[in-house]
């Protein structure tokens, strides 16, 4: 049978987007998901979780830089970070980068997606192949790694696959209250909260359950190419400190290729179906 020369991803079952490919070059099942590595002619190589595109070589960094960024400038002074899932390594690079963060635990469940990704994404996988003394990587289920600890990160950066799957579990409200345990007294939580497009229902589900368990939750977005309609959601929880008021102390990496300091605020500023949505439960598409 000849290789595909195509792979769509169904963000509903009316919508999807197709790329174009040159190969696949991987696919299996992990005892956790299916995993298709494809080399696409629009973003290079791309990581597809159970048909969901993840992340690709062109565009990985409109979503890493803004899940890391964003939480780690917030915060004043962010030693200790938790990673729940990021298992291609993305973020894991960019909370690298932060020389006041002194601790990273990357936990993600399936150990294939780590392997698969120092193999396949060096550039996003980098810190993966060459770790820092300051980066631990855990194989396993970050639902539990959350329940461990208590009272010790600083910020907590969800980087999960769908709520599909393993990746269910990470957006609930008990899950949600393991996560505030996990934090110290002004600590703060990131999650990729899905589409405020496609996804609107998850969306309002998302920002619902962490109302329940943080005094300030805050959506912000970016645009992700390879995500349905190009605009993904990020949900921010705090213990403390507000996005909205808080006044950024330090100066974030360089260089960056999407976040910057003014992007840190305006990437809050929603437009209107956006807000109907996440306080209403309004569904505009
Ligand atoms: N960083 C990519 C991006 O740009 O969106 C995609 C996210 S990353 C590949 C999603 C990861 O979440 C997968 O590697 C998956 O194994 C992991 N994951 C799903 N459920 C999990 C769980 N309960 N605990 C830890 N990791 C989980």
């Amino acid at each position: 049978m000849s290789a595909p020369d195509t792979v769509t991803e169904w963000g509903t079952p009316n919508l999807g987007q197709t790329v174009k490919i040159t190969a696949v070059l991987h696919e299996e099942d992990t005892p956790f998901q299916h995993i298709q590595i494809v080399d696409s002619l629009q973003y290079g190589k791309m990581l597809i979780l159970d048909g969901v595109f993840q992340t690709s070589e062109k565009d990985e960094w409109t979503y890493h830089e803004m899940i890391s960024h964003v939480p780690l400038m917030l915060h004043p002074h962010p030693e200790r970070v938790l990673i729940i899932g990021g298992g291609d390594g993305g973020v894991a690079r960019e909370v690298c980068r932060h020389d006041c963060v002194t601790q990273v635990d990357l936990c993600d469940i399936d150990g294939r997606v780590i392997e698969l990704s120092k193999e396949y994404f060096p550039s996003i996988a980098k810190v993966l192949l060459d770790p820092p003394a300051k980066l631990h990587v855990h194989v396993g289920d970050g639902i539990a790694f959350a329940k461990s600890v208590g009272d010790f990160y600083d910020v907590i950066i969800i980087d999960c696959s769908d709520p599909i799957g393993p990746g269910e579990g990470l957006f609930t409200r008990e899950f949600y209250r393991s996560a505030y345990k996990a934090l110290r007294k002004d600590g703060l939580i990131v999650q990729q909260s899905e589409s405020p497009i496609v996804q609107q229902h998850l969306v309002h589900d998302i920002y619902c359950a962490m109302k329940d368990v943080f005094p300030i939750v805050r959506s912000y977005f970016s645009h992700v190419p390879i995500y349905p309609a190009c605009m993904h959601s990020f949900m921010l929880a705090s213990k403390v400190y507000d996005p909205l008021t808080a006044e950024i102390s330090r100066k974030a990496p360089e260089p960056m290729r999407y976040y910057n300091e003014k992007i840190q605020k305006s990437c809050f500023v929603l437009p209107n179906f956006y807000k109907e949505c996440l306080l209403e439960g309004k569904m505009s598409f």
